[in-house]
C-alpha cells in the first residue's frame, strides 16, 4: 500500500472513530451497535479482501439467514461476508455483521458444522457480547472497541502474526463464550442443522492445538477453546437430547463453495496439486467424474483458464452442467461466440446469479452488442454492486452504447467505496452533465459531489486525537 493510500485509509478511519466516538460516555444501545456495525463494513469494503463470488457469497448467506430466522424478530439487519483468508477464523462485529474466513470453509466438513460456527457468532452479536465485555472493562470504552474492530482489518498490517494478537485482543470472557456456545447449539437444532457435527469439529481442532499449541488458529485466540468448554459443549448436547439420524456429509455446494475459496486463496499452488491428485487417485465413472468437475471450478477460480478448460470439458462429457464456468472460461480465452449460448443459459437456469450475467454483459460487449451488454450488467449491478472490475466493464459497455457519462457514475461509486476519493470526485464531476437530472443517479452523484468537494476543501478539519489513538493501535504489534 502507497502512502498516500496509506493516509487516505487513516482519514477514513478518523471520520469513523469520530462517528462513534461522540456518544462514548453513555452506554451503548441497539442504534449504536447498528451504526458501529454498518461503519465497519463500509470500512470492511475498503480495507479487507472481501469475496464477491454468488456461490460462496449466497451458501454462507442461505445458512446464515436460516439461523437468524429461527430467532424470531431482530433488532439487527444481520449480514454474512467472507474474508478471501486462508486462516481457520469468524468473527461477529456488533450490530449483526458476521465474517468468516474462506479457510474455515474449506476446512469444513459439512454445512452444518459452518452453521454451528456461524451460529455461535449470531449469538454473541444477537447477546451484545462485545459492547457489554467492553462496558465491563476498566478503561475501556466504546470507542476502544471500535478501535479494536478497526485494528482486526487494517490492511497495513494484514500478515497472519499480527492478525492474530489482534484477534486475543477480542477474546471473550469465560462466561460470554459458555453463552454463545450454548445458543449456538440451540440455533442450530432450531434451524434444522445438526448441533452435533459443531463439536466433531471443534474437536479435532481440539486435538491438533494439544499436538502443536503455536498453531492455534486466529478463531480460538477470540474464542479460546478449552477442555471446560469442550465438556460444557458435550453437557449441553447431552440435555438436547440430539436424536442423530445420520451424520451430515459434504454438500454439493459446499465441495463447490470450497474449490472457490481454495482457488482464490493464497494458497492456491496447494490447492491446484491437491485437486489434481484427487483426479489422479480416483477410479473412474462417478469418483473420477466429481474430481474433474472440482478441479475445474477450482481452475476458473484461479484464473488458470486453459487447464480449467480441458476439466471442465470432461465434466461436462460425462454429463455435468458447468455452463457458468465453462462459459467463464471460453470468454477469459477469447471464444466469445462459444462462450454467449453457454453464459444465457447459465443466466435462465438462475437468474441472481451476479457473476454469470456479468460474465454475459462481457460476452456481449466483446461481440459488440453494446444494448444487450449493457442490459445484463445492469442486472449483474443491481443484485451484487460491489465488484471494482464489473463497474469497469460496466462503463466501457456504456460508452460503447453512447452512454459514457453514466458509466463515469459507477465508475465514481466504486472509487468512493474503495476509498480513492479524488478519483470519485473527478468521477462523479464527468457523470454529472450526462445523467438524467431529477434522477435517482443524478440525486446521487450530486449529494455525493457536493458532499467530497465539501471535504476536499477543508482536509484539516479531521481531529487529530482518534487517529493518533489508532495509529498507536497499529503501531502495537
Ligand atoms: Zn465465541
Amino acid at each position: 500500500m502507497s502512502a498516500l493510500a496509506r493516509c487516505r485509509w487513516l482519514v477514513s478511519v478518523a471520520v469513523f472513530v469520530q462517528l462513534v466516538v461522540l456518544p462514548a460516555a453513555a452506554p451503548a444501545t441497539v442504534g449504536m451497535e447498528k451504526q458501529l456495525g454498518e461503519e465497519f463494513v463500509s470500512q470492511a469494503r475498503k480495507g479487507l479482501p472481501l469475496i464477491y463470488d454468488y456461490e460462496i457469497n449466497e451458501m454462507v448467506s442461505d445458512i446464515g439467514g436460516r439461523i437468524v430466522r429461527a430467532l424470531g424478530m431482530q433488532p439487527f439487519d444481520y449480514e454474512f461476508f467472507v474474508v478471501r483468508d486462508d486462516s481457520i477464523n469468524a468473527f461477529a462485529v456488533p450490530g449483526g455483521k458476521i465474517f468468516v474466513h474462506a479457510g474455515l470453509i474449506s476446512r469444513v466438513k459439512s454445512e452444518d458444522a459452518l452453521a454451528g460456527v456461524l451460529a455461535h457468532e449470531v449469538a454473541h452479536a444477537h447477546a451484545h457480547h462485545a459492547v457489554r465485555q467492553q462496558q465491563k472493562g476498566a478503561a475501556a470504552g466504546y470507542a476502544s472497541l471500535a478501535g479494536i474492530f478497526l485494528a482486526l482489518i487494517n490492511p497495513v498490517l494484514g500478515q497472519a502474526a499480527l492478525m492474530a494478537s489482534q484477534a486475543k485482543t477480542l477474546e471473550y470472557q469465560r462466561d460470554f463464550e459458555r453463552e454463545a456456545d450454548f445458543l449456538a447449539l440451540e440455533y442450530t437444532r432450531r434451524s434444522g442443522f445438526d448441533p452435533q457435527s459443531m463439536l466433531e469439529l471443534l474437536r479435532v481442532i481440539y486435538d491438533e492445538q494439544k499436538i502443536n499449541p503455536t498453531s492455534v488458529p486466529p478463531y480460538f485466540l477470540s474464542h479460546p477453546l478449552t477442555a471446560e468448554r469442550m465438556a460444557n459443549i458435550e453437557g449441553v448436547l447431552g440435555r438436547l437430547e440430539w436424536e442423530r439420524e445420520s451424520v451430515p456429509v459434504a454438500s454439493k455446494r459446499l465441495l463447490r463453495a470450497a474449490a472457490v475459496a481454495r482457488g482464490t486463496s493464497q494458497r492456491r499452488a496447494k490447492a491446484v496439486g491437491d485437486y489434481e491428485a484427487a483426479v489422479s487417485s480416483a477410479d473412474t465413472g462417478e469418483e473420477r467424474l466429481s474430481a474433474v468437475e472440482m478441479a475445474g471450478v477450482l481452475m476458473v477460480h484461479g484464473e488458470d483458464y486453459s487447464t480449467a478448460l480441458a476439466y471442465l470439458r470432461e465434466a461436462v462429457a460425462g454429463g455435468r452442467n458447468l455452463d457458468r464456468e465453462l462459459g467463464r472460461a471460453l470468454l477469459r480465452l477469447g471464444e466469445y461466440d462459444e462462450a454467449l449460448p453457454l453464459l444465457k443459459r447459465a443466466v435462465e437456469k438462475r437468474p441472481g446469479d451476479w457473476n454469470a450475467l456479468a460474465d454475459l454483459g462481457e460476452a456481449h460487449y466483446r461481440l459488440s452488442d453494446a444494448e444487450q451488454a449493457v442490459a445484463a450488467f445492469e442486472k449483474s449491478w443491481e443484485l451484487s454492486p460491489w465488484r471494482p472490475r464489473v463497474a469497469e466493464s460496466f462503463a466501457r459497455a456504456l460508452d460503447l452504447a453512447g452512454k459514457r457519462e453514466r458509466g463515469y457514475y459507477f465508475l465514481a461509486v466504486v472509487a468512493e467505496t474503495t476509498g480513492r476519493l479524488d478519483r470519485a470526485l473527478l468521477y462523479y464531476r464527468k457523470a454529472l452533465p450526462g445523467l438524467e437530472e431529477g434522477g435517482e443517479e443524478w440525486k446521487q452523484a450530486s449529494s455525493r459531489l457536493e458532499q467530497l468537494e465539501d471535504a476536499a476543501e477543508q482536509p484539516h478539519r479531521q481531529p487529530r486525537t482518534p487517529v493518533a489513538r489508532l495509529r498507536g493501535l497499529y503501531d502495537r504489534g
